[in-house]
């Protein structure tokens, strides 16, 4: 993809989702060269309207020899660098569902522009300066952000909040660098090296990276998500316990075809976290009695699962069969949910398996208890070492493994003085550090990174 911008051309894609009999508005993005050519060949605005720039104008997109209508749609025209790529950029903002927006995107294909391959456009802002990389990721982790939190901390990587740490790491080493690299060629000429003081920079520099490395866990719970299994024997109240969480106030509920025909998936949110809650209440009473009890299900669910919530019924305790289902589970962070409290004055004592820590007790078909059940998975959540309270930074994987070999190299660099080996070795190494920071940022970067990350856009963005 980003061969075809060495190539240059001008680009064109649909910009919003592309729903049969759905949205008002459709977007047909047109950026390069050619943008405003084709524009200009395509649409017709009528009166005395200017063709100015960041202005909209109203009028038709016409077939450019039989002149047939096409949509009446507003045209925004935007020149370089004042866009989204810093190339001339025009928005044709049709009507939406799929017919007039894909055929004005075939009359801007006709009239000379290639399809954009997904995050093509981001890819030409980033080459052209406009963002860095960790704000081209930014970008994709907003529109694909699952809760409030989520797009938070997006948008606070889009500000910068990620490139500006890092890249100031990154001019710290190299200055390091120079000053080392002035030793070896003018040794007689400069005071000796100060090496307290670069053990010190690169301590500082390492206790840093210690740091922004620990917001990889959170920024990868918010970003896929925390998948919650709730299993248990058939009717102890999985579903009750589903549908009671779901109308819960905090609950954001969008419900998801299943993966698999027994396993039913919603998406909550918890905390800011996105909780995938994967009930395996869906098919029931098999003839196998293994599968009857759900032990089968249970263990695929809880395979699955960074959490499990294993539910059993008040009034009958810890049964043998709960105990079978928890052997398949166990291995996975679990909480015991005690379902039906309402049928038992008080929860009697069960002797359970001294494994388990965390106990909630619910009554799902009254509403109660879901709570309690959202702050044990919290506390579950933290424990783990995860939790979504700094919300200003969290990296993604690619930038913690980034940052990972940042950090060896400086370890190595740190070695290398404690060992008094020459200055050429102590530059290899800090050569290494900032070429890993700089591949977080974009300014050290191959063509394979950058398809890797585009890629993974939607077309269009
Ligand atoms: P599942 O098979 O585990 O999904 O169980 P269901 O959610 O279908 O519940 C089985 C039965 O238990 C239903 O009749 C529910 O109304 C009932 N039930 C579920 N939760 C409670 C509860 O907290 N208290 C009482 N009294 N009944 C419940």
């Amino acid at each position: 993809m980003s061969e075809t911008f060495v190539q240059g051309g001008t680009i064109a894609a649909i910009a919003t989702a592309v729903v049969p009999q759905q949205g008002s508005v459709g977007i047909v993005r047109v950026s390069g060269a050619e943008a405003i050519a084709i524009a200009r060949t395509l649409f017709h605005a009528p009166g005395k309207q200017q063709w100015e720039s960041h202005r909209i104008l109203y009028g038709y997109v016409r077939h450019p020899q039989t002149h047939d209508v096409v949509d009446e749609a507003l045209l925004l025209m935007m020149q370089a660098p004042r866009s989204y790529t810093r190339e001339d950029v025009v928005e044709f903002h049709c009507h939406g569902g799929i017919m007039p927006v894909q055929q004005v995107l075939q009359l801007c294909l006709e009239a000379g522009a290639k399809l954009a391959q997904p995050g093509e456009f981001t890819l030409r802002a980033f080459l052209n300066g406009r963002l860095d990389l960790t704000q081209a990721e930014s970008i994709s982790d907003l529109v694909g952000a699952k809760s409030p939190q989520a797009a938070q901390s997006a948008l606070a990587g889009l500000q910068g909040k990620l490139q500006k740490p890092i890249r100031s790491l990154r001019t710290t080493c190299l200055d390091i660098l120079a000053e080392i690299e002035a030793r070896i060629d003018f040794e007689e000429d400069l005071p000796p090296l100060d090496e307290a003081d670069i053990i010190a920079q690169i301590e500082q520099i390492l206790a840093e990276t210690t740091k922004i490395l620990a917001t990889a866990a959170q920024g990868e719970l918010l970003r896929t998500g925390l998948k919650v299994a709730i299993v248990g024997r058939p009717n102890v109240g999985k579903s009750s316990l589903l549908n009671a969480w779901s109308r819960s106030d905090r609950a954001i509920v969008t419900d998801l075809p299943g993966t698999t025909r027994d396993v039913v998936e919603s998406t909550l949110v918890v905390g800011g976290i996105p909780v995938q809650v994967l009930d395996t209440a869906g098919i029931r009473d098999t003839a196998d009695v293994v599968e009857k009890i759900g032990v089968e299900r249970s263990r695929d669910a809880a395979q699955a699962a960074d959490l499990v919530l294993l539910t059993i019924d008040a009034q009958a305790g810890w049964t043998p069969a709960d105990g079978e289902i928890y052997e398949q589970v166990q291995h996975r962070p679990l909480i015991l949910v005690v379902n039906k409290v309402d049928l038992v004055g008080e929860i009697p004592k069960f002797s359970l398996p001294d494994t388990i820590h965390r106990v909630v007790p619910t009554a799902a078909a009254h509403n109660h208890g879901i709570d309690a059940l959202e702050e044990a998975i919290l506390d579950a959540v933290h424990t783990s070492n995860l939790k979504a309270a700094d919300l200003d930074l969290a990296i993604n994987q690619r930038q913690a493994a980034a940052l990972t070999r940042a950090k060896t190299s400086l370890e190595q660099v740190l070695a290398t003085i404690t060992d008094q080996l020459p200055l050429d070795f102590w530059t290899i190494d800090l050569r290494g550090a900032i070429q890993a920071l700089g591949e977080i940022t974009g300014e050290e970067v191959t063509e394979s990174v950058l398809d890797r990350i585009f890629s993974r856009f939607c077309i269009g963005k």
